[in-house]
């Protein structure tokens, strides 16, 4: 990002202009948050933090009646889990989970989580899901043992809350739909590999994505120790020689180093004009990710780790981060994303939101884009597994020439899975 645009940045919010007047990034460019500008007292940016976490995000008004939930199940087929809930009234919704977490962790849904909601009005979503942490002492088996199974649940509502208002879900938690299209990065997972071999790979994929920005792996995942040692100060030139200026390219080193390690690799990306650096340290190395982010220019990313709504607001009071990247799943669903990302948006920091595993789950995070004024230019593309029989009438699910995916229209989930196919599902008890 130029540094003037920078500069206006940094004194519009220390002028006190509100979050709506932040301006957006422009198309295709992350926005550099003023880290070193931060507006007021540490306090005042709490004061400013507590009064959005207090906004409603549910659209409540939409429903006039109760909609009290009857059921909830976990149906199993496939290896893959499908909540339904039902209201007393007989609407129903559905929700795909995420399967290689869920294998893990279905017993808390069905112990712990289906039970809560019962006899609820699914009306009070946004008070439901911290109420549902504290049943059976929930809160205990903090991270994505228990936001996996609420995210499950509170999909499924959305999805039923939905079909009942006839709108997309992202039309239940914002006012507008501000992206209809998602443009996808190209994203390499690999390590342990050469440098070389990570070209080959990235060219491969690029030619079917025809996505316009890329991100790969540094380091060694949680240690410094990586194979081929210095793979990525060679990697990091070596990506944007083979892709040219106008790639757009990051990279996420997945909590490798320390912060004296990560601020070096950082100068070097720098240098090549990265356009955001991800978890350079561990994730929960608070300090020490700020102290990565003041040493350097680039934007720093994290959060797709995060189990916590208060390490989020420690995180951009003090400047820790300016890309949050809060896991649907892992974070607990809509609700809780969205608390993080107006958070971000009153600092004038953007939202890419992560999305783990390769099932439906995409579909979530693109309706979550889809609703929220301050989403990143580009967005990771997880291919969809073809395990779960399913339709989408509004878009085709796929990148398309421009290196983007439309976002479902149609309400809820916008997605149906094969009916036939839920029927011969399994009722799971635990
Ligand atoms: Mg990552």
């Amino acid at each position: 990002m130029p540094t003037n645009r920078r500069d206006f940045l940094t004194s519009a919010l220390a002028t006190g202009l509100t979050a709506g007047l932040v301006p957006a990034a422009a198309e295709g460019q992350f926005l550099n948050a003023p880290r070193h500008g931060l507006p007021g007292t540490l306090q005042e940016r709490y004061a400013k933090l507590d009064a959005i976490l207090k906004q409603p995000v549910l659209k409540r008004e939409l429903f006039k009646d109760p909609v009290i939930i009857e059921s909830v199940e976990l149906l199993y087929g496939k290896k893959q889990y499908i909540c339904r809930v039902r209201s007393k009234d007989g609407h129903e919704g559905i929700s795909v989970s995420n399967a290689q977490q869920m294998d893990l962790v279905y017993p808390i849904f069905v112990r712990r989580i289906a039970p809560f909601f019962i006899g609820k009005d699914a009306r009070d979503l946004d008070a439901l899901i911290p109420a549902v942490t504290v049943y059976g002492s929930t809160y205990k088996l903090q991270s994505l043992a228990i936001w996996v199974p609420i995210a499950t649940m509170e999909f499924a509502i959305l999805d039923m809350l939905g079909k009942m208002a006839n709108l997309p879900m992202s039309l239940l938690i914002s006012d507008k739909v501000y992206n209809k299209k998602i443009n996808v990065y190209q994203a390499n997972g690999e390590r342990d590999n050469s440098a070389e071999e990570v070209i080959e790979h990235l060219k491969r994929d690029v030619a079917i994505s025809h996505a316009k920005a890329i991100k790969f792996k540094l380091g060694g995942r949680m240690s410094h120790t990586e194979y081929p040692a210095g793979r990525s100060e060679k990697l990091i030139p070596l990506v944007r020689k083979t892709f040219g200026d106008q790639m757009v390219i990051s990279a996420d080193a997945n909590g490798s180093y320390t912060a004296a390690q990560a601020i070096p690799i950082g100068k070097l990306m720098q240098e090549y004009k990265y356009a955001f650096y991800e978890e350079p340290v561990p994730f929960d190395w608070y300090e020490e990710t700020k102290q990565v982010a003041d040493a350097l220019e680039i934007p720093i990313a994290g959060g797709e780790q995060e189990p916590s709504t208060h390490n989020f607001r420690w995180l951009i009071a003090n400047g820790g981060l300016s890309i949050v990247q809060q896991d649907m799943f892992y974070f607990g669903g809509m609700i809780r994303c969205m608390q993080v990302a107006r958070m971000a948006n009153a600092f004038g920091k953007q939202c890419i939101p992560h999305i783990s595993s390769t099932g439906l789950g995409y579909v979530y995070m693109m309706h979550f884009i889809s609703a929220i004024p301050n989403s990143g230019p580009y967005h990771e593309f997880k291919e969809f597994n073809n395990v779960l029989p399913y339709h989408c009438a509004t878009s085709t699910l796929l990148s398309d020439a421009n290196g983007a995916v439309t976002v479902p229209t149609g309400p809820g989930f916008g997605v149906d899975i094969d009916p036939d196919f839920i029927k011969k599902c399994t009722v799971l008890t635990a």
